[in-house]
């Protein structure tokens, strides 16, 4: 039985009825552009994750944009970023001339490591920017202390985690800006591209709406040059209807990761990550040998609330193309999130040689990487096809 990385129509085919009708609605209204369904998903975004302001934007990447916009960066100034991450997190900070400067990664977690973030800050950081990467929060309680003793600002890049929490706070609703994605690969998928900028500050979240429109207030009269960065209104009513589900598409992806984790663990030269081991690569090294580890299972901290929009192993010995050629050949989808670290992109190759340096873990996690599906509607028929296929590549 072929098992999809991800299927789509799985989750959206059965809301056929609602999409149907909430496209037939804004039709006949015709208020494409800022019309009344865009505020109404606003506010239920604002509801579900506590975020005093929720600003529908174009995609998730243009949240990034306008977030580092309404933070007045500009060229010259450096944002600190993960170096494992996907590329629109530094793209939009390369977009406006500023400079990225990337950070290693934590080897269990696959977030920003704080203490290379620390050595990394120089009077020209203006912005930390951590990534929620796979549905899982950073550590963010070191990285907004960090921020405050040098007075930067935080962006959040909770483009993968959108619900997730950390110590019972809400993903992306931590910092100056939060920026969610609604691209169908999201744990919130959408039907094409869309994204959310949120913020608890007034003034930020003003400045922001303004900027989401060219920066004219009032329509023609413009004090800044923003740009044109809102979300139609036909993608925000189509979300609404999957909105009312999130809790569920979480508790299934849960479900399905716990599942593997139980069931995986079991089989010989598979361990769970240890969460005392964040970065610690050598300590950490030493007792996965002694383990015996062939695959380390991802894992959840205890304080997070990990909501699961990958499902990442990390294969050891140079053995993970092996593992992906067996389950490409199974007909089981995977995929490698992601092959090539942002320092080591070609359209960065000139930056300054300290924007680039010193991200061992993040080399070393791409080159093991592989991620299996776990979208919510994958059956127990095909999980357990998923574990079969691994079991075999162990034999
Ligand atoms: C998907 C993603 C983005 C960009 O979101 P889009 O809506 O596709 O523009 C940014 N950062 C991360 C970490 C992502 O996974």
């Amino acid at each position: 039985m072929p098992v999809p990385l991800l299927d789509v129509n799985a989750q959206n085919l059965p809301l056929e009825p609602e999409l149907q009708a909430a496209f037939t609605q804004v039709l006949h209204h015709g208020r494409f552009i800022m019309g009344p369904e865009l505020e109404t998903f606003e506010k239920e975004i604002a509801a579900m994750t506590g975020a005093k302001h929720a600003l529908s934007v174009s995609s998730g990447t243009d949240a990034l944009l306008l977030a580092l916009m309404a933070l007045d960066i500009k060229a010259g100034d450096e944002v600190l970023c993960p170096a494992f991450t996907f590329f629109a997190t530094a793209g939009a900070v390369s977009r406006l001339g500023a400079i990225p400067v990337f950070t290693d990664v934590c080897p269990v977690c696959f977030n920003m490591d704080v203490n290379d973030a620390r050595k990394k800050i120089t009077v020209k950081t203006k912005v930390i920017m951590p990534v929620h990467l796979f549905g899982q929060c950073a550590d963010m309680d070191p990285i907004l202390a960090l921020a405050k003793e040098h007075g930067l600002k935080v962006i959040e890049d909770t483009a993968q985690s959108i619900g997730a929490q950390y110590k019972g706070r809400q993903a992306g609703t931590m910092s100056e800006f939060g920026t969610y994605s609604f691209f169908p690969s999201k744990n919130l998928g959408g039907f094409g591209d869309g994204g959310m900028l949120v913020t608890n500050d007034d003034n930020l979240a003003e400045y922001a709406r303004v900027l989401r429109v060219h920066g004219g207030k009032p329509k023609y009269y413009h004090h800044y040059v923003g740009g044109n960065f809102r979300m139609d209104t036909l993608q925000c009513a189509l979300l609404s209807v999957k909105v009312k589900r999130y809790a569920q598409y979480t508790a299934d992806r849960q479900r399905n990761a716990a599942h593997y984790i139980a069931e995986l663990s079991k089989l010989p030269g598979v361990v769970q990550a240890d969460p005392a081991h964040c970065k610690c690569v050598n300590t950490q090294d030493t007792w996965l040998a002694a383990q015996g580890a062939k695959i380390v299972l991802p894992v959840s901290y205890a304080h997070n609330s990990h909501i699961w929009n990958q499902f990442t192993l990390r294969v050891l010995d140079g053995k993970r193309d092996s593992l992906r050629d067996h389950l490409v050949a199974k007909k089981i989808g995977c995929d490698i999130y992601y092959p090539v670290t942002l320092d080591q992109q070609q359209c960065f190759a000139n930056l300054p040689a300290a924007s680039l340096s010193g991200c061992d873990v993040s080399h070393r996690v791409a080159n093991e990487v592989l991620s299996i599906p776990i979208y919510g509607e994958l059956t127990e028929a095909q999980r357990n096809e998923v574990i079969a296929a691994i079991a075999e590549w162990l034999a």
